[in-house]
C-alpha cells in the first residue's frame, strides 16, 4: 500500500491539524532549563523515503534539540570503532525503567542494560572519547556526512544548561567508573555526552540522516555503507525493544517500528525497506516521550499499515 501513495503531504497535514488538541496533555522538559524555554505549541512531521523523496508538514525545518536521539549516532560510531567488544561493556536488554534510572546499574555491576538509556549512552560516550582524538568534532562530522548539511551544530546554550544541571548523569558515570567500566575521565565523558545531546537539527534532516537503518546500513543518497548490515539489524532490534524507554512495550504494541525518542520532543521511527518517519512537538508524557509525536507516528503507521509485526 505504501508504494501507491505518491503524495503523503496532504495526509501529514491532516494528521497534524487533528493532533493539535493534544499539546496541553504533555509538559515541556524543564529539568534542563534551556529546554523549558521552547514554545510548547509547535509540531512537525517528515517522512524520508529510500528513493530520495521527502514529505513533510508543520515546522519541519525548525531546529530542535536532538537529545536522546543522539544515542543512535553515538552507538553506530562506537560499533564501527569497537566491534563486538562493545557488548562486553553494555547489555542489549530492555530496562523497563525510566531513561535516567540508576538502580539496575548497581545490581548489574556497572554494565548498563542497553545503549539507549542514559547509562548506556554515557558508556558509549566513553568509547568515543577514548577512541577518537576529537570525539565531539567526530560526532558532528558524522551527522554532517549523514545529512549532507554542513550547518548541523551543537547548541551552546543547551550544552551549558545540561552541564550545569547534569548531576544525575554524573552519578551514572561515576558509578560505572567505580566498577571500572569507564576508561576516560568522567568530566570529559559527560562533556561529550551533553555535547551530542545538544545537537540542533530539524525533522527533515533527521529523517534523511537515518535512512541507512532502513536500508541495511547503506545511505541511499550517497550509496555509502555507514555500518554493516548486521549492525543495522542490531540497532533496529535495540530500538524496537528499548528506544522508547519504559513505554517501549506500548509503542511496539501500538506502532510496531524501531523508534527512538528524545526529551527535545522528537521521535524517529525506522520503516525497513521504505524510509524514516520523524515527528516533533515539545510537550512530553510522563515517560519523557512527546505526546503529539507519538500520536503522529502511531496514526501514520496505522493508516499506511507499517507495523513490522
Ligand atoms: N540529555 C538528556 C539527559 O541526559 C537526554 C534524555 C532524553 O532525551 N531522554 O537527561
Amino acid at each position: 500500500p505504501i508504494t501507491e501513495i505518491t503524495d503523503l503531504s496532504s495526509l501529514l497535514l491532516r494528521m497534524l491539524t487533528q493532533c493539535q488538541p493534544l499539546y496541553s496533555s504533555g509538559k515541556v522538559a524543564d529539568y534542563i532549563p534551556a529546554l523549558a524555554q521552547v514554545a510548547p505549541q509547535q509540531a512537525a512531521v517528515a517522512v524520508a523515503t529510500l528513493d530520495g523523496k521527502i514529505f513533510s508538514a508543520g515546522a519541519a525545518q525548525q531546529n530542535f534539540s536532538l537529545q536522546s536521539i543522539s544515542k543512535i549516532f553515538g552507538l553506530v560510531m562506537a560499533m564501527n570503532r569497537l566491534g563486538d567488544g562493545l557488548w562486553q561493556r553494555v547489555n542489549m536488554e530492555p530496562s523497563g525503567q525510566p531513561f535516567n534510572s540508576i538502580v539496575q546499574l548497581e545490581w548489574e555491576k556497572g554494565i548498563p542494560r542497553n545503549p539507549v538509556i542514559n547509562a548506556g549512552a554515557i558508556l558509549v560516550a566513553d568509547v568515543l572519547v577514548s577512541h577518537y582524538s576529537a570525539s565531539k568534532t567526530a560526532f558532528l562530522t558524522f551527522l554532517r556526512r549523514l545529512t549532507g548539511e554542513e550547518a548541523i551544530y551543537a547548541d551552546q546554550q543547551v550544552y551549558l544548561s545540561e552541564l550545569e544541571h547534569g548531576n544525575r548523569n554524573a552519578a551514572l558515570a561515576y558509578l560505572m567508573k567505580s566498577f571500572g567500566n569507564i576508561e576516560a575521565g568522567v568530566p570529559q565523558v559527560l562533556e561529550h555526552y551533553f555535547h551530542q545531546c545538544a545537537t540542533a537539527i530539524n525533522c527533515e534532516q533527521l529523517a534523511r540522516s537515518l535512512l541507512f537503518l532502513a536500508n541495511r546500513g547503506v545511505q541511499p543518497h550517497t550509496n555509502e555503507q555507514i555500518c554493516s548490515r548486521r549492525d543495522a539489524h542490531r540497532v533496529n532490534a535495540i530500538l524496537s525493544t528499548s528506544g522508547m524507554y519504559d513505554q517501549s512495550g506500548e509503542f511496539a504494541f501500538k506502532v510496531g517500528l524501531p523508534a527512538k525518542s528524545g526529551v527535545g520532543g522528537a521521535i524517529v521511527a525506522i520503516v525497513p525497506q521504505f524510509g524514516v518517519i520523524t515527528a516533533w512537538s515539545p510537550p512530553l508524557n510522563r515517560f519523557g516521550n512527546s505526546v503529539v509525536a507519538m500520536q503522529l507516528i502511531q496514526q501514520l503507521a496505522d493508516e499506511l499499515g507499517l507495523s513490522l509485526f
